[in-house]
């Protein structure tokens, strides 16, 4: 059996959406990692009696251990730390030795602000020293320090900010309490493979090939999902049973040998870029459609700035003659969304910036933007490099940002075959 565990997000922005969770799937993905069954994320506004209710929720379905996100503040609507004391029967005392350690931390933080009220300075510090009795103290990353207490369950408290949550999860794994609280958990292994340009329904049949062929997948916990137009199948198993999950992906593998582009958990970004990093190649873009969002992920990787020369954000048929280099001319015969304009902006962006590889991606993402020929959803692109070339005209589904999204997952794929091809 497993250990199970439940969250709660605390805060009203969460609640309302205004600020969009991420802690709750950031804290699923480290309970998975460690084998701990998660259950239940609960959200909560800044109430005291509606945190109080979630807990006793989760108590009520068995967890074997909680943990609670934000409301550590030093203001009146932080009252975690006060609410869990009430929860794990515990009495809410001042930790001395905790308020002089948050204070030296408070007196670095305010130096730069000489005329704020010192009084309510030190009334927070001190709210902020309040912990359940008996509590493991989780030192401060910001200013609030988090704790865990308790036990059937037991409660792990932290901060809101994601930045101040996750090192302070780390300390939390290695107090006692945690680990009596998980001891129990059955060792996982996870495989994650990831596909792209093929529909979630082949996956469905696969699995159906897979079973007919002996394969014992219902020992396997199969998880298939679609995001920006792959296909994720992530999936977890006991140690035990390893060579069912590779035969399992050797069923895949053969069934997909031409989608299937990771098995190691790498991203198609990190693909592209050690492709690009390997063979000291640069790239530059020149977009119209996805309005710089291939630019964007290119550049969101570490290390990039090594090998993005650029990208051109060319809407406007002016950006593209003049920002580009497309011939007036093109556009006038084909069309501004048409395979030879976007040829045209990859050479553009390689010529203008000077790169090894060219993107080009010209489309029709909005409303309106639509003929009989040509509706929405209809996207160019090239990618171009010394001596090879690439061009698609693709019809996408759905909205704005779904056209505009998986064209980028195309643009991004694309140059991973161009590079691949290329040797
Ligand atoms: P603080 O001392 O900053 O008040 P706190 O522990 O009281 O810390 P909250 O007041 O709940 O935390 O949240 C502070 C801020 O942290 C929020 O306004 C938000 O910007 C960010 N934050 C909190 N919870 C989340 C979450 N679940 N996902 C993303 N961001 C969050
Ligand atoms: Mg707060």
């Amino acid at each position: 059996m497993s250990a199970r565990a439940g969250v709660v997000v605390t805060g009203t922005e969460v609640l309302t959406g205004i600020i969009a969770d991420r802690n709750g799937p950031w804290l699923s993905e480290r309970l998975r990692d460690r084998g701990i069954d998660h259950a239940h994320t609960a959200i909560v506004g800044d109430r005291p009696e509606d945190l109080r209710a979630a807990l006793d929720f989760l108590a009520a379905q068995g967890m074997d251990l909680i943990v609670t996100s934000g409301g550590l503040g030093p203001t009146e609507d932080d009252l975690t730390a006060r609410i869990v004391a009430e929860f794990a029967g515990r009495p809410f005392v001042l930790d001395a030795a905790l308020e002089g350690r948050i204070a030296a931390i408070l007196e670095r933080l305010t130096r730069r602000w000489p005329d704020v009220d010192q009084e309510a300075i030190r009334a927070g510090n001190r709210k902020q020293a309040m912990v359940p009795e008996g509590a493991e103290i989780l030192e401060p990353v910001g200013t609030a320090p988090g704790f865990v207490v308790g036990s059937a369950p037991a409660v792990v408290v932290l901060p809101g900010p994601p930045r101040e949550l996750q090192p302070m999860w780390e300390a939390a794994v290695r107090t006692e309490t945690f680990r009596a609280a998980v001891a129990g958990a059955t060792e996982y292994r996870t495989g994650m493979m990831r596909l792209f340009g093929i529909p979630e329904s082949e996956i469905a049949e696969t699995l159906r090939v897979a079973r007919a062929g002996g394969v014992a997948i219902d020992e396997l916990e199969i998880t298939t999902c679609l995001r920006r137009g792959e296909i994720e199948i992530a999936t977890r198993y006991e140690p035990a049973h390893a060579a069912v999950y590779d035969a399992f992906a050797a069923v895949v593998r053969e069934r997909h040998a031409d989608t299937l582009f990771s098995e190691d958990g790498s991203t198609i970004d990190q693909q592209v870029a050690a492709l690009l990093r390997d063979r000291a190649a640069t790239i530059a873009v020149a977009e119209s459609c996805t309005g710089g969002m291939v630019a964007g992920r290119l550049t969101d990787v570490a290390g990039s700035s090594a090998y993005v020369r650029g990208g051109l954000v060319v809407y406007s048929n002016e950006a593209k003659v003049e920002l580009a280099g497309v011939d007036p001319a093109l556009i006038e015969r084909f069309g501004a969304v048409s395979t030879e304009v976007a040829e045209a902006l990859a050479d553009g962006a390689r010529a203008r910036l000077g790169a090894d590889v060219g993107v080009g991606v010209t489309g029709i993402a909005g409303p309106g933007g639509g003929t009989g020929d040509k509706p929405v959803g209809t996207v160019c692109f090239s990618v171009a490099l010394d001596g090879a070339r690439m061009t698609r005209r693709v019809q996408l589904p759905g909205g704005r940002a779904d056209v505009r999204d998986r064209s980028t997952a195309v643009a991004l794929h694309m140059v991973r075959r161009v590079l691949l091809e290329a040797g």
